[in-house]
């Protein structure tokens, strides 16, 4: 029988909680059953005078709209504000009646001013201690990796900079006005007037960067994060600039990690981009097993290798290839080796002169960087060839550090920057992850249409296979797929 709704016709009371209207499948009220913000009020009471002023937004509501946002992708809170108007799920989990007045979304902007990145980092701690309470941190081994972040901040902001900095430095520029909207990587001024002009003016905290050959540069940070084997739980995360290098933040993440769940690592997967030799000392001196692949050595056609220098650590030279000692003159510049130099009388006489250091030059500078020795263990380790359980951990890393990341940015919101200025980029790192924590630990909670099962599922872990064998596969699938078909039977 055919039926026509009354479109118009509007309720005058809705006679049902609000939470009923909402599936209980749905990701939010799943997040609600696991979801404590009961420590929230007295962690933010010094934010707040209890005496004087207007009654402020209630702040597990105003950080419940947050999160809500965050978990569908929502990082603007005028994009969040207009979804929580027509949203019911939104107005549930914030604590908002269907006729309430929702606050303006610049309230958001105070708050988040107002409470600082500590705060935050307090809230995504919560959900680390969280899912360890619910057996989802192993803790042991641990997979770290960096990814950069698009900052709020238009190309056009970096090449005014840019060409400001260059018209001060050189007035002849001023006539070449068709080349001023070059980007600074493909102009040669830009280059001449090096690497501080090439920044965004709307947002100075932010450094030009890309990350792989071929790509734009553009202003943007770094996130830095350590996750979990077992489940993926994000541990620890980080913001910097994007010109700061991941291997020179690790030990501190290593550290706030330990403390943060109170376990020690064992194991610690990493790219190549970690492979400093104070890194691989470090770790070892802590009883870490560094499953980090050593950078390929540069070799330069025609020129003496750095790895025929031999450092003697006992009694702190260089021997060359030549067979003269090298002499320790001081510290490097970066503060992370030390600079070691040749005699120039040794140098002057020597077969090796014109291929080991160039004719400009008077004498042979090298340094060694600090955990050198770790970096050779570390190098030979590799050059043998890992075992199968480094490899397998390795392979995990893969996907489980560059997943995170990778979920973060087509998820979460990550992949661009929401507001200017490292804190509230760390802010919005530290929302991210507390969200994508809070994720995993609802996903502990029974599915209402889902039967109780009787055996805890368990991932199942992924190992390396060997190339050969995956080739193997590849072939017989193929083979397979070919196979001729037999004719059907009349
Ligand atoms: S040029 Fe100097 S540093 Fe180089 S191999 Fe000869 S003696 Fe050694």
């Amino acid at each position: 029988m055919q039926t026509r709704r009354e479109r118009h016709q509007e309720d005058l009371f809705v006679a049902t909680p609000l939470r009923t209207l909402i599936p209980e499948d749905h990701i939010l009220r799943r997040v609600d059953a696991v979801l404590d913000l009961s420590w929230l009020h007295d962690a933010v009471r010094a934010c707040y005078s209890q005496d004087m002023g207007r009654a402020s937004i209630d702040p597990e509501s105003a950080l419940r709209l947050m999160l809500a946002g965050f978990f569908e992708g929502i990082v603007e809170d005028r994009r969040l504000m207009r979804r929580a108007q027509t949203d019911l799920a939104f107005r549930w989990f914030a604590g908002y009646r269907l006729d309430e007045k929702l606050p303006d979304h610049s309230s958001l902007t105070r708050i988040r001013q107002r409470w600082g990145s500590e705060r935050f980092e307090m809230i995504f701690q919560k959900t680390v201690e969280a899912c360890q309470k619910a057996g989802l941190v192993d803790g042991t081994t641990v997979h770290v990796d960096a990814t950069l972040i698009r900052a709020n901040a238009s190309m056009g902001s970096v090449t005014k900079h840019h060409v400001e900095q260059v018209q001060t430095q050189n007035p002849m520029t001023e006539e070449r006005s068709d080349e001023e909207e070059k980007p600074p990587s493909s102009s040669k001024s830009g280059k001449r007037a090096g690497a501080s002009v090439s920044r965004s003016s709307t947002d100075p905290d932010s450094r030009m960067a890309r990350s792989r050959k071929g790509q734009t540069f553009a202003p943007r940070y770094k996130q830095h994060a350590v996750c979990d084997d077992k489940k993926g739980i994000i541990l620890d995360v980080q913001v910097t600039r994007a010109n700061i290098n991941e291997g020179r933040v690790l030990l501190e993440q290593v550290r706030r990690t330990q403390a943060r769940t109170g376990i020690s690592i064992t194991t610690l997967t990493a790219d190549a981009s970690y492979s400093h030799g104070q890194n691989y000392a470090e770790l070892e001196a802590l009883s870490i097993t560094p499953v980090i692949p050593p950078q390929p050595q540069r070799r330069y056609p025609g020129h003496v290798p750095t790895s025929r220098f031999r450092y003697d650590p006992r009694h702190r030279v260089v021997r060359c290839p030549g067979g003269k000692i090298l002499q320790r003159k001081g510290r490097c510049a970066e503060n992370a080796g030390w600079s070691f130099s040749a005699r120039p009388s040794d140098c002057a006489g020597c077969a090796l002169r014109t291929s080991c250091f160039s004719p400009k030059a008077s004498r042979k500078v090298i340094r060694i960087m600090d955990g050198h020795e770790a970096l050779l263990r570390a190098r030979r380790h590799h050059t043998r060839g890992w075992d199968t359980e480094t490899r397998a951990h390795y392979s995990r890393h893969r996907w489980r550090a560059e997943g995170i990341h990778g979920e973060a940015k087509t998820q979460h919101g990550l992949a661009r920057a929401a507001r200017r200025g490292l804190t509230n980029i760390a802010i919005q790192s530290y929302l991210t992850a507390a969200v994508m924590n809070l994720k995993r630990l609802a996903k502990t909670t029974r599915h209402p249409d889902r039967p109780p099962t009787t055996q805890p599922h368990t991932e199942q872990p992924r190992t390396a296979q060997h190339p050969l064998t995956r080739l193997l596969a590849k072939i017989s699938r193929i083979h397979l797929n070919n196979r001729p078909t037999l004719p059907c039977a009349a």
